[in-house]
């Protein structure tokens, strides 16, 4: 668990870290944590096992220093996060777990479609929890780097975790960032959500999966997530659409978007015409558009990255028989990297736009930014940072 389309890498949004020798004063460092830890109750023999012969993981800090790239366009992103495979083997897991997803639904409100696709989306439904030892990733990045504090407080909860007993050190395992389990809970996310469905007391998301199933529900429902409601709606634009209307701060029900001309793919009405929705572009003009409900905000609490919140909404649609999005990703629209965005924002600045600081985020205001330039120059104001304005301004129109 780890914001636009910046953040596909949220797992390589870290800031860079110097390499890394474990040395006097790592072991010094350990011993602060062992303190710290011993005052917060966790008993000594918990701490003896997990932090003894503790070294940094040269591998963690390899993944933490990989600078965020972009390799795959928006489209490419989402044909791999929702592949055919995935949603084959998500509608076998809802008829293998059917049981088990009814009563989390009926427990948690959370419908079980959407419980499954964050487990797809999360760890392939457990082929991919990550084999790095949890301590020992948080020992390592809350040694070195910008983010010591946070890493610090996730390893120091986890040392809790093990304290109650919900797992053994030497099998507690996750993703180089310390993400755990079937769910990829960080710790923190763990102590406030995990959840133990079969009754035996510990919230094992490791190897259990009806307690990870019901901790991803927990998750959801104490976000807000409203039962029986989906997360938005793939739609159609009417010709000429005033693209100023794209964004979370212009919300308008689904009767207001119908009454602009914005019709559902494929046909059919809004079920709940006034509830509230914003309207979405992940592509840009050129890509898909979709109107987001509330539900929507609960997937970006997972994870805040559309794309993310859109993998998991389009996957739960695609294990309940859903098709295909109608309008496909265009194949060449890539995301700018951080370095680009920020030679976007200078050039748009150096035209006299208002970017705010040029800092490498398509934030509202470059998104602002971006849509007056596209007017100017007669490109469609979608306020997609896209190559397309990029190379215009490079080309000086
Ligand atoms: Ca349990």
């Amino acid at each position: 668990m780890r914001q636009l389309l910046q953040s596909i890498a949220i797992c390589c949004a870290l800031p860079f870290i110097a390499a890394a020798p474990a040395s006097a004063s790592f072991n010094s460092f350990v011993d602060g944590v062992r303190s710290e830890a011993a005052r917060a109750g966790v008993r000594k023999e918990i701490l003896d096992r997990a932090l003894h012969g503790i070294s940094p993981d040269a591998e963690v800090l390899e993944k933490a220093n990989r600078q965020s790239e972009f390799t795959l366009t928006v489209g490419q992103y989402l044909g791999k996060t929702v592949s055919d495979a995935r949603v084959t083997m998500g509608r076998e897991k809802y008829r293998e777990y059917k049981r088990v997803l009814d009563a989390i639904e009926a427990r948690f409100g959370v419908d079980g479609n959407v419980v499954l696709a964050v487990w797809g989306m999360e760890s392939n439904y457990g082929d991919r929890l990550g084999e790095f030892n949890v301590i020992r990733s948080l020992a390592t990045l809350a040694y070195q780097g910008r983010r010591r504090d946070f890493f610090r407080k996730e390893l120091i909860t986890a040392l809790g975790i093990l304290n109650r007993g919900h797992i053994a050190p030497e099998r507690m395992n996750g993703s180089w960032a310390g993400a755990m389990g079937h769910t990829q809970f960080m710790p923190t996310s763990f102590r406030s959500y995990s959840a133990d469905f079969d009754g035996d007391g510990r919230h094992d998301i490791w190897t259990n999966i009806p307690d990870a199933l019901a901790s991803t529900a927990n998750y959801l429902k104490r976000h807000g997530w409203r039962h029986g409601e989906t997360w938005g709606y793939e739609v159609r634009l009417p010709r000429n659409f005033n693209y100023r209307l794209e964004g979370r701060s212009h919300e308008r029900t689904l009767a207001e978007w119908s009454r602009l001309g914005i019709a559902r793919a494929g046909g059919g009405h809004f079920p709940r015409p006034s509830d509230t929705a914003w309207l979405e572009l992940p592509g840009g003009a050129n890509g898909p558009a979709f109107l987001m409900l509330p539900n929507f905000r609960v997937l970006l609490r997972y994870n805040n990255a559309v794309l993310y919140g859109l993998g998991v909404g389009h996957l739960a649609d695609r294990i309940v028989g859903g098709g295909p999005l109608e309008h496909e990703f265009s194949p060449d629209e890539r995301p700018l990297t951080g370095d680009q965005v920020v030679e976007l924002q200078t050039r748009l600045a150096r035209l006299g736009y208002d970017v705010g600081e040029a800092d490498g985020k398509a934030g509202p205001q470059t998104m602002t930014a971006v849509r007056a330039y596209q007017q100017r120059a007669g490109l469609p104001a979608d306020g997609f940072p896209s190559y397309t304005v990029l190379e215009s301004l490079r080309a000086g129109r």
